[in-house]
């Protein structure tokens, strides 16, 4: 965004508090013709028409930075959804504000995208054999067909893979003799989620408030969407979101001996085939407790922008309370990032061979940008840390795997992405849905 922004509010120095509404449906008028917010305006408390007011002045200001056919009355009408929810108020420290104001219109988007160069064919191409392990292009549009899928031995190799990883987390979390689970109390987590909020929003670039349509711009308040992963209802579809998320990083583990590929495992063609293998697996005796107490272990989010956390510390001395406390902030991250992803890009998980790159790979290397920055700023600030995350003993640096990116060979691959794409345009794919950057058709 190298266009300088105007903050220009001379058009409406004059005018009094009686005549801000006045003056908004005027400014309205002009901005989009047609468009009646007279019965909108009914709603609106003194804060609200002025956070209107200044925010349409502040539109205006800048239409000149807008290409042709931008649709104005669409952003009128964001603006106004806006003006009901937010607390910002003009003169808010940092041009707070303005950056609101702007990234509800429309405006920051346009401008971040027309500051990116398409991907090079070239670039594509690279790309594009990270999404598809199993498909490679010859670089001339044709693919390589994949031979057929080994059933049998993916399925014996995936389920015995993945009683071993459902085994270990259970082992992780299981009490010494004699021994009692620490908790952290939830209202700690909760006042570390403002904290993350915060910082997300208005110190990580202009990307993730780039989407104007964001559920940071809805009176979404992470602190009280934070629940216990203990509370968690255990259905079907949990059990089988598990499993197969699981199987998925089995399966592409190096680990594993790159099961996939030795079972010429290809997502594009054989997504129904694993995800009956799965329910078999959940058919086994005992197999649903275990990824039942799995799950209630696991932090996770769901598509209402509900983000479960898990609050036991694991009794294991290889497991610091130091590291746990670092990875409470991490996975917060991590579940939170979900929910700001654009939906345009999600849907691509679909369309690729690993999808799981899309899922969670994209989202686990923002999580690390994102954690190797806030822990920079927390260590500053000792009253900070010491406030939430209330554990025993001293707060050291977290551990180097924590400030890399992690989920396996999808965490991997959103890196090598990352790489040739640049950090920009993984950032416009994720935050704006400008698939395309990232090589997504
Ligand atoms: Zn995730």
């Amino acid at each position: 965004m190298n266009r300088p922004l105007k903050v220009d509010y001379t058009p409406i120095s004059g005018v009094s508090k009686e005549q801000g509404v006045t003056h908004a449906k005027k400014t309205c008028d002009k901005l989009a013709p047609g468009l009646n917010i007279a019965p909108d305006l009914l709603h609106l408390d003194d804060d609200a028409q002025t956070r209107l007011l200044f925010a349409l002045t502040l539109f205006d200001r800048n239409l000149g930075l807008l290409p042709p056919g931008f649709d104005n009355a669409q952003a009128v009408k964001r603006l106004l959804r806006w003006t009901l929810k937010s607390k910002a108020l003009p003169g808010d420290p940092d041009q707070r504000f303005e950056r609101e104001a702007l990234s509800v219109s429309g405006l920051v988007k346009v401008l971040l995208l027309d500051g990116l160069r398409p991907l090079s064919s070239k670039d594509v191409l690279e790309v594009g054999k990270i999404y598809n392990p199993a498909r490679v292009s010859t670089g001339t549009g044709t693919v390589r067909t994949v031979p057929p899928l080994k059933i049998d031995l993916l399925r014996a190799d995936l389920f015995s893979g993945l009683e071993q990883v459902i085994d270990g987390q259970l082992d992780y979390f299981q009490p010494g003799k004699g021994q009692k689970l620490q908790r952290v109390p939830m209202d700690s987590l909760r006042q570390l989620a403002t904290v993350v909020q915060d910082y997300m929003k208005f110190q990580c670039g202009s990307f993730p408030m780039g989407n104007p349509d964001s559920p940071l711009f809805t009176g979404y308040d992470l602190s009280k969407r934070i629940e216990s992963t203990e509370s968690v209802q255990i259905t079907d579809d949990f059990l089988m979101s598990y499993v197969m998320n699981r199987a998925i990083g089995v399966g592409y583990g190096p680990e594993h001996n790159e099961l996939f590929t030795r079972s010429n495992f290809d997502g594009t063609r054989d997504d129904s085939a694993l995800y009956d293998l799965m329910q078999q697996f959940l058919g086994r005796p005992g197999i649903r407790g275990k990824v039942g107490r799995c799950i209630q272990l696991t932090g996770s989010h769901s598509g209402d922008g509900t983000i479960r956390l898990n609050p036991v510390i694991p009794p294991s001395t290889s497991q610091s309370t130091n590291t746990w406390r670092w990875d409470m902030l991490r996975t917060m991250i991590h579940e939170f990032l979900h929910h700001l992803s654009h939906p345009g890009f999600n849907a691509k998980a679909q369309k690729i061979g690993h999808g799981q790159i899309i899922d969670e790979g994209f989202v686990d290397m923002i999580t690390a940008i994102v954690f190797r920055q806030l822990v920079g700023e927390i260590t500053k600030k000792p009253d900070l840390t010491g406030r939430f995350l209330p554990l025993q003993g001293p707060i050291l640096p977290p551990p180097t795997w924590q400030l890399k990116t992690q989920y396996g060979e999808a965490g991997q691959g959103a890196d090598k992405i990352t790489k040739v794409v640049g950090q920009d345009r993984a950032y416009a794919a994720f935050f704006l849905g400008s698939t395309q950057h990232a090589g997504l058709k």
